[in-house]
Parts: structure tokens; C-alpha cells; sequence
């Protein structure tokens, strides 16, 4: 089967009748569903499709319900990754030039993507191409870039912007941000290549006194500081000491810039070797002991100040190490005498710990030194043990007897107040930025921040979201948890392509700040897109938005200013209207903690209530070889790529059966190699058989009719939850299992049932496959597109029949048991089988005794005189029934077999004789309930 030019000849078909640009239609219901438009820093991979599918899936499905169903398609431009990448081109950077060759870019091109805004051109129009060939039932004519290369957009943003800062949505403040030292901006989830939902982490720096200058050591545990036995350089490390701010502070090298980044003053004296240090006394400040530095390798600069204070009694580290030099100084180049003194200082107490923990556990867990990897797991054990379970004892002073989680800010409080600390921000886990570089934790001021901390804000998006429909429902927990754990956050950038904030042209909207309401935008886009409408970008100004979008003013005075006419406003106006708010949003789970709950917050900030998002679904990532696909990483499957070895409709088909609900689903290159030749089958069966066979109506026909029935109606479900691979497994795999066992029954179909399960199979499919689906409608005569025929109907007054399906269950447990005695008997050459089914009392004796305790079921079997008769042989078969927990099928298993003898008899290749009148061998006394007794001969 040619599926290219199937696929191509439908594209071209949907192209021509506009089949998916809908207009507004009053009083026709719409559908309106959004997916995150894709960054365009690369082809778009099938980790996004999977994602973007879904969402396509549910717009055609929606459509085959009568919905009036808009799906656009944007493209995201903004940001600092396309400008670092070029740059990097620019640069002639081999890692970035060989992420272009890898996505299959022509040598001779990869110089034009110096410029960022060749990438804003090329991808996205690539984008589209790829989108068009696996059959996206998008309406192009809504699609735009974003940044202020496209003006249009770029006034939309500005009047956004505008908007919160009237609100007080946004705010200047300090605050700590991840920050990327090459691109000089804050860097979010979105823009992260490692360290996702990392966020800077408040530490402290205990300063310790030797001589005139401070160590000051990197800390979670301050009130630790009461059990410092000693500190713990590298002795292979460079150390500076520093003027930072009024102090002089010896620090590794890596820490100077941390430090400056998070507001010291800082002015490097010296250099001094980490091991011209060791063996020093210094000064802990807050107890008042003196103690000695010692040497650990273990200690990683960039870690911290690169200063560290060891607590033996109650970190595992530190008591290894410590016992590792204790058993041998000389290894350590170290005197006897520097350890002489050290001894363990308890002071917090846990439940089933003695005095030391640390020691107890790394004795306990047989830990060998400090290089021991079990040492994590203790860690982890005892820290969390303390620190929401521990109490302060007396060796802390006035702290004594508060719970160590109580006393901590307290604590921390006081010894900075007192200049015994500073605080510090870390990140407790790397954060590397899509343009490779590691970033820091900064203190950005004169900064821009939307503020999601406040908590009227904060309630307002719990309320958007309890009004929501969420697929699956089980995503909520998760949404309401970001919505109260976001803080402000950073909006602008100094550096990157998109909008400039415009009261502080220095600044440019950053890439999740601009992209939180852009639903709207398309509604209106085509018109203010498209230069045939004659709207001028300058004409965009907030009277017109704030009149399509708010009904803000009157259409006579914002035609006045604007210059736009009042048609046309009130056409924008119209569209906005009948298209929002949107119904659906569809996009992977990562953007829940971001973007997607962004989205909320920046509706319920601008739009009336009415305007708030309808419903948001989140799916698992698409993982290839277990890794999550990134552009910027270059591990993608690209989906031209795909489609070139698999075909459109076999890619969509792969990817939805790929996987569903939370969980991450998986790409199934084996199932996409058969999902070719499973289609050409349905297409050869369906355009073969559709209005053919016999006319009169048997047993099985109603048994294909009822289990067709019962399961459009799991499937209808399963795509009401968009639970679209249990839709397949449902629609697909299920339902041709029952038309495989149909046509064994009945090879010759009967037409009106055939020609409907031809069209309802067609029509579940054909959300999934589409191109194949509509070659096959045209085949059999259907009008229009498949993609605008009813979703699959049944006739509700044919009663779902359990008892036939038991009965073809019945069958089919016989013919397999026939089988299997000729098998296992080798009895090939047999002619004849003989039947017998179960004596008449055995059907009433499991009746009364199924589903009860043996006591219960034997006294109501024997209470029947009938029973009685049969002595022994009952009470055998009701052990049976109630161990086995054998159940009654309700099955006239004399009748259903009467009826399907010629079918058995083809099946097995013999004679079938239904229960004769002889039993020569006595076999009928085997014979139970769904298991008849077989002879054969
Ligand atoms: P990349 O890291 O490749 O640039 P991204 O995570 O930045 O991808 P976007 O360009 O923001 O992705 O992608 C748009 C949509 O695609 C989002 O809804 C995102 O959740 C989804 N998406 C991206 N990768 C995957 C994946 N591997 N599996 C499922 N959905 C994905």
C-alpha cells in the first residue's frame, strides 16, 4: 500500500477545503485546544509530538462529535537559547555545529544560522512542513512567531505587560536567581539542559577566626556549630584570602566569584596553598574552643566556601574521616599531637540513638572509611532524624531543649546579628544551561518580578483551577502544590530575542513571561497577521485590545483612534468571544511547574472570570534509550525523520499507543514496523467487505453486534479521558480480535452488521490514522471527511448480552481443549469427537454452592432431596466448586453447542457429536460446568 501518496493526496484534499480553519458559527458549539508552541531552537522531535498528537487526537475526535474545533499552532522564538546557539555557530563551535549536522542540516547551511534570526525563519517553517505531513489538523492561518520580529505579537506582549504592572503584578525587588554567567540572565526550568525545579537553597556561613582573618564554612546545619571538632580544607587547593566586605576571609578560589555575584564586596589579597593552612588552630566563635584545621580531599572547592566544619558526633562524614586520620596521622603528614585533644561533642538528641549517631551508624553499617559509598545513605538517615525529630541538649547554651527544625532561625538570627555568620544562597544540585554553561546562584536587584508570592494572587489561581477539567484527575495535587510553592519570578532578561519591557527598555520579557495568555492571541491573529486585513502593528494599541479582549470602550472611539474599522474590531471582537476561553490545553507534565501554571495565574490576573481556562491535560515525556529528548542536547528522534521510515499514520498510531496518563510512555520502533501492515489489512478487509454477505441473521451476529456495542462504549470513554492507548487497545486491537473469531464463525459475514463495524472501526481509527482512514471512507462511500463524519453510534436498544459472550467463550475453551488432547494424545489421525456435557444436577448443585464457604455450600446443596441423590459425587463436586471458586455462567451449554457444531467441526477437522445417546466409555461422569468431557476417536 502506497501510504505516502495516500497520506499526500488527503493532505492536499484537507488544503483545499480548508478543513480545519474553522469560523465562528453562533450558536454551534466550539472546542478550543492549545499546545505549547514548540521552541524553535531545532526540528521538532517526537518527544513533542507526542504531546502535540494528543492534543491533535482530542481536536479530531472533538470534531467527529460536531464541535466546532479550532487547533492553532504557534511557534516559540523567545529567549536566550537560539541567540546563544547562534552565536555559538557564529563562533564556529564544533559541539553547537555538530548539534546542526546531527539534525541532518546541510553543511553549506550551517553558517546562515549565525544569525538568530535565520533560525526564527527556518525552523519554524520546517516546523510547519513536518506538522503537515503527519496529517495535523491545524489551522495555519493563526500561526505566528513570537519576539518583536513580528510586531504584531510583539504589541500584544507590550499591552500584557502593561496590564500586570497597572494590576501590581509585577514587581521590582532582590531576590536570589539561578544565574547563567554567559548569557547574563536568570535561567529557568525552561531553559535548563540539567537541574530542573532546582532552586537556590539558603545556606550559612559559620565564620571561624584564625588570626586576623575569617574561614567562614558553608552550612545547613548552623546549630551544628556546638559540635565542631575541627575544620577541613583540601590541602591540593588554592585558597585566597579576600577583603570581602569589612572582614578578610580565606576562601577557595571558585567562591570569589559567588561571593561578588551575591552582593560582598570583594578584593583578592593573596593566594594561599590549602596545605600551609593545615594543622592551624582557629577560633570557633561561638563556643569559644579552639581547633585544630586538618587535611581532607574529599573537601570540592566549588562546593560552598570550600571550607568545611566537621561535626563527628553527628555527621557520618566527618566522623570517618576523622577516624581515618585517628588510625593513621603519619598517612595524613599530620603530628599525633593535632588530634590529640579531639573529642566528640554531642549536642542533639534523637530517639534510638546514644550520644554519637554519626559514630553509632557508620559502626553499625560496618562503614570502612571515608570513601565508603554507604556513607550517603547514613547521612541522609541521621540528618533527616535530627533535624524533624532532634532536641538541642546543653552543650547548645540557651538553645537547650528546643527542636532543632524550631530553633534553626533563632539560631541563625542570632549569630549573624552577632557577626558570627553570613547567609548564602547555593544550589543544592548542578544547573547547567541550555548554552552548556554551569550556572550560580546570583542577587539580581533593579530586577522585574512577576509576582506569584502574593497570596490574593496565589487564591485566585486555586480558584481558576478548581473550575478546571484536568486529564488525568490526577494531575491536580501536583498543580496545587505549584501554585502555593511558586515565588516571584525573574520575568525580564538583559539579553536574548523578544519583547522589550516597555517602561525599562533595557530589559526583554523572558520566554515563560511571554507566553502565559497567548491563547487569546490567536483568536485574533489572522486578522492582525495577515496584511490583506490592512491593520498596521502601530494600530495595536491597548484600546484595542483592551476593547477585543476586555470590552473595554466602544467600538466607535477605538475605531476613531486606532484607525482600524469598526467591522473588523468587532470581528476580532467576535472571534475572542466565541473561541475563549480555551477548552483545552494539552502539553508533557515538565511545564506543570512552570509555564502551565503561569498560565493560570496570568488569567485570573487579566481575564474576567468567564475567560479562565476550561481545562488542561498533562502527559509523561517521551523518553528515548531512558533519556529525556533534548534539543539543545541533540538526542532526538526528529519526526520527518520518523515518518520518512514509518509513514504518518503508523507514526501517529506508535506514538498514541506509546503510552497514557502520567507515567512516561515509550517509543516502540517494533510496534511502528507493524502498525504498516495492520492498517493495509484493515484497509484490504474494509474496502473488500463493506456491503457485502448474507442477509438473514444468526447467533453470532449478535454476538459480534453486542460486543461492538459494549466496547465503542469503553472506547468512547477512553477517549472522553484521553486515555488514547486504552482507546486503541480498545478500539483497535479488541475489537479486531472480535471480528478475527466472527469471521472463523461465520466466513460469510451478515452485510448490515459488517458494513456498520466497517464504519464505526473506520471512524475510531481514524482520529489516529487519519490519511488511511479517509482513503477507506471514500472507498466505501461515505460523504465529506471521515474527519467531519459522527463518531461511531450504536443502537442502544440492542441489549449488551453478557450471557453470548459467554457462550463464545464457551465455544472457544472447547475447540482449544479438543486441540490440545489431539496434541498432547497425538491423536492426528482422529475422525470423531464426542461431546459430553455435565449432568443436569451438576449446573444446579454450582449454583447453590458458588461463592460460599464449604460449611454453607454443603448444607444448601444437600437440603435439596434432589441433591441428596447423588450422595458422594455431590459433595466431591461442591469441594471443587468452592476451592476452585467456580462460578455459574448461566451458558445452556447443550444449545450453544447444538448450534455451533459445524463450526467446531471445521475448526478441529472432525465429526462432532453432541452429547449421543451411548457413553461407552463413561465419560460423562467427568464432565463439569464450561467443561464438557471429551472422546475422541
Ligand atoms: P527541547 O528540550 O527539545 O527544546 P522542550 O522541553 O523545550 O523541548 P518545548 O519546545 O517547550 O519543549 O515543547 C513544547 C511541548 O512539547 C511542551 O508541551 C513539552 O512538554 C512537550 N515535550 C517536549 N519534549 C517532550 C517529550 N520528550 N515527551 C513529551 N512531551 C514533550
Amino acid at each position: 500500500m502506497d501510504f505516502k501518496a495516500i497520506e499526500e493526496k488527503w493532505q492536499k484534499r484537507y488544503e483545499d477545503a480548508k478543513a480545519f480553519e474553522p469560523v465562528v458559527e453562533p450558536g454551534r458549539p466550539k472546542y478550543f485546544i492549545t499546545f505549547p508552541y514548540p521552541y524553535m531552537n531545532g526540528y521538532f522531535h517526537i518527544g513533542r509530538a507526542f504531546s502535540g498528537i494528543r492534543a491533535e487526537v482530542m481536536a479530531r475526535y472533538k470534531l467527529m462529535q460536531g464541535f466546532n474545533v479550532l487547533f492553532p499552532f504557534g511557534f516559540h522564538c523567545t529567549g536566550t537559547p537560539i541567540v546563544a546557539a547562534a552565536e555559538r555557530i557564529a563562533e564556529g563551535e564544533k559541539k553547537q555545529m555538530d548539534i546542526l549536522r546531527k539534525m541532518g542540516i546541510p553543511e553549506e547551511e550551517i553558517p546562515k544560522f549565525a544569525d538568530p534570526v535565520y533560525w526564527t525563519e527556518f525552523f519554524p517553517r520546517e516546523t510547519k512542513k513536518d506538522l503537515k505531513r503527519i496529517g495535523a489538523a491545524v489551522d495555519w492561518t493563526r500561526s505566528f512567531i513570537t519576539t518583536s520580529l513580528n510586531p504584531p505579537y510583539d504589541h500584544f506582549i507590550q499591552w500584557q505587560m502593561r496590564k500586570l504592572k497597572a494590576g501590581g503584578y509585577i514587581v521590582m525587588g532582590e531576590h536570589p536567581v539561578v544565574w547563567c554567567p554567559r548569557c547574563k540572565s536568570p535561567v529557568g526550568d525552561h531553559g535548563r539542559l540539567e537541574g530542573e525545579g532546582v532552586t537556590p537553597e539558603e545556606i550559612y556561613l559559620i565564620k571561624f577566626k584564625v588570626g586576623d582573618a575569617i574561614l567562614p564554612c558553608g552550612t545547613y546545619r548552623p546549630e551544628t556549630t556546638f559540635g565542631v571538632t575541627n575544620l577541613w580544607l583540601n590541602p591540593e587547593v588554592t585558597y585566597v584570602r579576600a577583603k570581602v566586605n569589612d572582614e578578610v576571609w580565606i576562601v577557595s578560589e571558585e567562591t570569589i566569584g559567588k561571593l561578588e555575584n551575591q552582593k560582598f564586596a570583594v578584593t583578592i589579597l593573596e593566594k594561599v596553598p590549602g596545605k600551609t593552612l593545615i594543622g592551624q588552630k582557629v577560633l570557633n566563635q561561638v563556643t569559644g574552643t579552639e581547633i585544630p584545621i586538618l587535611p581532607a580531599t574529599f573537601v570540592d572547592p566549588g562546593v560552598g566556601t570550600g571550607v568545611v566544619m566537621s561535626v563527628p558526633a553527628h555527621a557520618p562524614y566527618d566522623y570517618a574521616a576523622l577516624r581515618d586520620i585517628e588510625n593513621d596521622p603519619k598517612k595524613f603528614g599530620l603530628d599525633e599531637s593535632v588530634i590529640s585533644g579531639i573529642k566528640l561533642v554531642n549536642l542533639i538528641t534523637i530517639d534510638g540513638y546514644g550520644k554519637f549517631p554519626a559514630k553509632e551508624i557508620v559502626e553499625g553499617m560496618n562503614i570502612k572509611n571515608q570513601d565508603d559509598p554507604k556513607l550517603e545513605e547514613a547521612t541522609k538517615e541521621i540528618y533527616k532524624k535530627e533535624f524533624h525529630t532532634g532536641i538541642l541538649n546543653e552543650n547548645t547554651g540557651k538553645y537547650k531543649g528546643k527542636k532543632v527544625m524550631e530553633a534553626k532561625l533563632e539560631l541563625v538570627s542570632d549569630f549573624v546579628h552577632a557577626d558570627k555568620a553570613a547567609i548564602f544562597y547555593e544550589l543544592p544540585e548542578p544547573v547547567v544551561c541550555r548554552d552548556l554553561t554551569r550556572c550560580v546562584v546570583k542577587i539580581v536587584s533593579d530586577q522585574w518580578f512577576l509576582n506569584y508570592s502574593n497570596p490574593i494572587w496565589k487564591a485566585q489561581a486555586h480558584k481558576a483551577l478548581d473550575q478546571m477539567k484536568l486529564y488525568p484527575e490526577k494531575a491536580r495535587k501536583q498543580f496545587d502544590y505549584v501554585i502555593d510553592w511558586l515565588k516571584d519570578w525573574a520575568c525580564t532578561r538583559e539579553y536574548g530575542l523578544g519583547t522589550e519591557l516597555p517602561w525599562d527598555k533595557r530589559w526583554v520579557v523572558e520566554s515563560l513571561s511571554d507566553s502565559t495568555i497567548y491563547m487569546a492571541f490567536y483568536t485574533i491573529s489572522k486578522y492582525i497577521e495577515n496584511p490583506e486585513y490592512g491593520i498596521k502593528p502601530e494600530q495595536l494599541t491597548d484600546e484595542f485590545f483592551d476593547y477585543v479582549f476586555l470590552s473595554i470602550g466602544d467600538a466607535e472611539s477605538v475605531s476613531k483612534h486606532t484607525g482600524i474599522s469598526k467591522d473588523l474590531l468587532n470581528t476580532c471582537k467576535q472571534e475572542f468571544e466565541y473561541w475563549y476561553p480555551f477548552d483545552l490545553r494539552n502539553s508533557g507534565k515538565d511545564l506543570v511547574q512552570n509555564h502551565l501554571a503561569f498560565c493560570i495565574f496570568n488569567h485570573t490576573a487579566l481575564f474576567p472570570e468567564k475567560y479562565w481556562p476550561k481545562g488542561m491535560s498533562v502527559n509523561g515525556f517521551l523518553q528515548l534509550d531512558g533519556q529525556k529528548m533534548s534539543t539543545s542536547k541533540g538526542n532526538v528522534h526528529t519526526l520527518r525523520h520518523i515518518c520518512d521510515l514509518y509513514g504518518a499514520d503508523a507514526t501517529r498510531m506508535t506514538l498514541m499507543y506509546g503510552g497514557e496518563g502520567l507515567e512516561d510512555p515509550n517509543w516502540d520502533s517494533e510496534f511502528a514496523r507493524n502498525a504498516g501492515p495492520r492498517l493495509t489489512q484493515w484497509y484490504e478487509f474494509a474496502v473488500e467487505n463493506y456491503g457485502k454477505g448474507r442477509d438473514d441473521e444468526k447467533y453470532i451476529d449478535r454476538w459480534l453486534e453486542s460486543m461492538t456495542i459494549k466496547t465503542l462504549k469503553l472506547t468512547k470513554e477512553s477517549m472522553d479521558n484521553m486515555d488514547f492507548r486504552s482507546a486503541i487497545q480498545r478500539g483497535y486491537f479488541d475489537m479486531q480480535r472480535y471480528l478475527k473469531w466472527y469471521i472463523r464463525r461465520s466466513p460469510v459475514p451478515n452485510k448490515r452488521l459488517i458494513s456498520w463495524f466497517i464504519e464505526a472501526e473506520t471512524k475510531i481509527l481514524a482520529p489516529f490514522c487519519p490519511h488511511v482512514c479517509e482513503e477507506i471512507w471514500e472507498k466505501i462511500g461515505g460523504q465529506g471527511f471521515i474527519a467531519r463524519a459522527p463518531y461511531p453510534s450504536w443502537d442502544d436498544s440492542v441489549p449488551v448480552d453478557e450471557s453470548i459472550e459467554k457462550s463464545e467463550d464457551f465455544i472457544r475453551n472447547v475447540i482449544e481443549d479438543i486441540q490440545e488432547i489431539v496434541e498432547v494424545a497425538q491423536l492426528k489421525e482422529a475422525k470423531e469427537v464426542f461431546i459430553y456435557t455435565a449432568d443436569e444436577w451438576k449446573y444446579k448443585a454450582l449454583q447453590l454452592a458458588s461463592g460460599k464457604n464449604m460449611g454453607d455450600a454443603m448444607k444448601d446443596v444437600m437440603a435439596d432431596a434432589e441433591m441428596r441423590k447423588h450422595g458422594k459425587e455431590v459433595s466431591k463436586y461442591v469441594g471443587k466448586v468452592v476451592s476452585e471458586r467456580l462460578v455459574y455462567s448461566g451458558v445452556d451449554e447443550k444449545a450453544v453447542l447444538d448450534e455451533a457444531k459445524d463450526f467446531v467441526s471445521r475448526e478441529v477437522g472432525m465429526t462432532v457429536t453432541v452429547n449421543p445417546e451411548t457413553d461407552p466409555e463413561n465419560k460423562r461422569r467427568h464432565a463439569i460446568p464450561g467443561r464438557p468431557a471429551l472422546l475422541i476417536k
